[in-house]
Parts: structure tokens; sequence; C-alpha cells
């Protein structure tokens, strides 16, 4: 608040998110009795790679700023099959639920709260990146943080790269769980070493990943996993205006047979209370009952909270985002709307090379996401390679989000999905599945045999040459 007084003192109509040059901010750290020092340029640089705002850092800036407040944390748990997922949101939860709680905590609504060192913690409890990346389609961000659990006996593994990919993607910071330590194969460094093949070098190693030695089954390092999430979010300045405009994200909703539509939802601005009216999809609906995690009847929900709440007319979508009207006329009008909007628009591909182009030309996007998928491991180097020298030469950066061998499959379409990027494929099929994922979310995929066509292709869509795809 200081700051932002002698900023406009000077002639500056900051708020709090906004950035300021150097010269400014040594100018105004003077005037309050600090010295400025500057950072080193690499990490002025990190800063500017941060292309990707977060929705509640989008909104938040249009709070009242002296409303804002540090909201908990929302993690999210990514990594291979069988590396210890399920087992580590198990284990998390017993650890730090209070001891007479946790024998009732059975049900799962999709996320729950605990708290550590006097703080809370949010947890999405559905891991896998399918979820994560549902979410992102639909353009919320659930999760504020990602634990990759990587089994110290098994390293990095085809799932564990996909799960690096998504949270890069989202720009979401990353913090390792290294799990099953307890185990007599674990191999900790070798682990390591792999992590940083995958651009993840451990802080104990020099880098910035936090790697945090876990044991989900003999609930050892849970702790340290905690402090790991609780500093990564001090840094990352998560807040929220717990008086401001309510919105935030489905989690998940089901039908109840006697309870009708139930849905979880995640608040990530302002304070949902009984009786509102919510908006989530093309549902709506006041609220007539509302649940915490435990189950237990509440009143009103803050920021980062999850709760269960009863009386949506249909079942949304995990990843809508909700939001809170004056009156069901109002929401009801809303749906309407949205729904002649969406037979209107029916079919249109979201981002085929052509649409993207068009969104350049607008300068409404500066980079191309591709997801790159080749029969062997040998093709993907060539193939980087001449995608990188292409970045180069023109405006747009051609952004490569994930590169692998193997068939195109459905996660690489929801990737695609969230990021508004493209599957290119080389000598590879696409998954029936992918295929219609791929249909319905509006996501192109490009198949080709010979290199020089492929980058030939991205060449022309890069200088809005190529011919449509139809
Ligand atoms: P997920 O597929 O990632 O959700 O993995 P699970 O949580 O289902 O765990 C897969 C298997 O690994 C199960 O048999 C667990 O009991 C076992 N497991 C999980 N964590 C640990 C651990 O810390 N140590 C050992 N030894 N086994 C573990």
């Amino acid at each position: 608040i200081q700051v932002i007084k002698v900023l406009m003192a000077n002639g500056v109509m900051a708020n709090i998110n906004q950035m300021i040059d150097y010269d400014t901010a040594a100018i105004v750290a003077n005037e309050i009795g600090f010295e400025a020092v500057p950072e080193s340029e690499n990490e002025v640089e990190i800063e500017k790679d941060l292309g990707e705002v977060p929705l509640w850092r989008q909104i938040i800036e249009r709070e009242d700023q002296k409303n804002l407040i540090p909201r908990p944390p929302v993690v999210t748990i990514l990594g291979h099959v069988d590396h210890g997922k399920t087992s580590l949101l198990d284990a998390i939860r017993h650890t730090n639920v209070t001891a007479g709680e946790a024998g009732g905590i059975t049900q799962h609504i999709g996320a729950y709260q605990i708290e550590s060192h006097g703080k809370a913690i949010t947890f999405l409890d559905t891991p896998g990146h399918a979820a994560f990346s549902a979410m992102r389609a639909r353009g919320a961000q659930g999760a504020d943080i990602v634990i990759l659990v990587v089994a110290a006996n098994d390293g990095v593994m085809p799932q564990t790269k996909e799960a690096i990919s998504h949270a890069k993607a989202a720009r979401v910071p990353i913090i390792v769980a290294l799990n099953k330590i307890d185990r007599s194969d674990a191999n900790q460094d070798l682990v390591k070493k792999q992590l940083s093949e995958q651009g993840l070098m451990a802080d104990t190693w020099g880098g910035n990943t936090m790697v945090v030695p876990v044991s989900a089954k003999q609930k050892i390092g849970i702790e340290d996993l905690m402090e790991a999430i609780l500093m990564t979010a001090e840094e990352m300045k998560i807040m929220a205006n717990p008086k401001g405009k309510v919105f935030g994200t489905v989690v998940e909703a089901s039908v109840d047979t006697k309870k009708g539509v139930m849905a979880t939802l995640l608040v990530q601005n302002g304070t949902l209370k009984m009786g509102d009216v919510v908006l989530a999809g093309n549902s709506y609906g006041k609220i007539r009952a509302m649940f915490d995690f435990r189950g237990k009847k509440i009143q009103k929900a803050g920021p980062s909270t999850p709760v269960q709440i009863m009386g949506l007319t249909d079942v949304p979508t995990a990843g809508d985002i909700f939001q809170v009207y004056f009156s069901e006329k109002e929401a009801r009008a809303v749906v309407s709307a949205a729904k002649a909007d969406a037979a209107l628009n029916r079919n249109l591909p979201k981002a085929t090379l052509e649409e993207l182009f068009a969104k350049f030309k607008a300068g409404e996007t500066k980079e191309l996401c591709l997801i790159i998928k080749t029969d062997v491991n040998g093709s993907l180097e060539p193939i980087i390679n001449s995608l990188n020298e292409l970045s180069k030469e023109g405006e747009i950066k051609v952004n490569i989000l994930h590169a692998e061998a193997g068939n195109i499959s459905e996660n690489d379409v929801m990737l695609a999905a969230a990021s508004h990027g493209v599957v290119i494929g080389f000598n590879v099929q696409a998954d029936p599945v992918a295929r219609k994922k791929a249909e319905n979310e509006g996501v192109s995929i490009r198949i080709y045999d010979i290199i020089y066509r492929l980058t030939e292709d991205i060449e022309k869509a890069l200088k809005g040459m190529l011919e449509p795809e139809y």
C-alpha cells in the first residue's frame, strides 16, 4: 500500500499486480527508505516467459486491491501409473486431518483440505493429467501447484514426461515427490539425473525444482512435502478477495437418486453462500444445501474451499467455470443465449493451423503450440531442430509442448485442446479415441510421412500461406 501511495504521488497509477520498471522501483524504494538492488538478468528472463496468466490472477487484478488476502494453494497430483498418486493423497489426508475426524472422512467429493503449520492446503483428489487438462481445455485452471510423483525404484516413465509437459504448458510450478524411498531398489540419484534430463534440476543439485523424498506407504516425508508446498505458495503470492466477485471451477458432478444433482465446486474468489444462484456451464440453480469435504453442512465457503452443493438443474462438466448471478431468471437468460451461440458455432474447429494464423494476424497469439508424435525416437530430433530453426526466423515462436515416439493418444489431444495447439504426427496414426476427442474438442491433427512436408507446412502456417485443410 505504501508503495502504491508513493507511486501515485509520483503520477503512476499502479495496482498491486502491476509491473514497474527498475528505475521507477529504485525511486520508490529510496523514498520509503530502502535501497533497490537489480535482480540478475537471468531471473528477469523467467518473469517474461510467464505468457499464460492464470484466470485468478487476471480477475484479482480487477478486484479491490485492499481486500485481497492470501488464499490456500490448490494442489493436484500427477505422475505415472502405479507410482503412488492415490497412496500419497491418502497418506496426506490421514496425516494431516485431526485424529478424531480421520475415520469419518470416507467420502470423496473430488477435493479435500488439510492443515499444516497452521495453514490450509487444498488437494484435488482425482489424480492424473486427464483431469488436469480437461479443466484447462474449458478455460479453468484448478490447480496452482503440481506435485509430480515419481517412484524412486522406477524413475521417469512416459506418463511422467507427459505430466511434465502438461504442467509446463499450464505454467504451473512442479514439486517432485520422490516416492517409495522405503523400497530396497530405490535409487534417488538416478531419478534426479533423469529428472534433470527433463529440465527439472533438483534444488539439492543447484537447480530450482524441489525434490522431496517420501514414502506414501510408510508415511515418511509427508510433512516436508507440505512445507515445500507452503513455501512455493508463499513465493507465488496466491491471493483472492473473499468479498469480491464469486467464481470458481467445477471439480466434479453427478446425480444422486435422492438428492438430485450434486456438484463439487472449488471457490476461487469471493464467498459462496447458501441460497446463491450459481451458473456453471449450461447448468444453473439456487444452492439448496452446501457441504464441506467431510460431508458437514456449511453456510458459506471462501476462496480455495471445496464444497459440494445441491440445487443445480443439470450436471455440469468438470472444469466448467461457475459464477454467481442475481437471480435464476438472469442465469436462465445467460444459458439460453449461450446455447443459441453454441448452436451457431457448432463444429467450428478451435485450433486449425489456418485459424491460428488468423489469430497471429490479429495479434492475439504469438506462438504456435505443437504436440509432436513420431514412429521412432530417432525422428524426434531432426523434426524438433528444423522447427526450432523456423521459429528463429519468424515473429511467431514455435512452442513444442510435448514430443515423444508413439501413436497420437487422447492425452495428446487434450493437451492440444488446453493450449490451443495442434497435434503433428510423423509416420504414426491417431487412436480412434483420440480422433473422436479431436473432433469434439475441435483440435486439428496433421499427419505426415516426409519431414520436409511437415516443416514446409509449419513454415507456411507461420507465414500465413497455408491452404485450408479441407
Ligand atoms: P497410482 O496408480 O499412481 O495412484 O499408484 P497407487 O497409489 O495405486 O500405488 C501403486 C502401488 O504402489 C500400490 O501397490 C501401493 O501400495 C504401492 N505404493 C505406493 N506408495 C508406496 C511407497 O511409498 N512404498 C512402497 N513400497 N509402495 C508404495
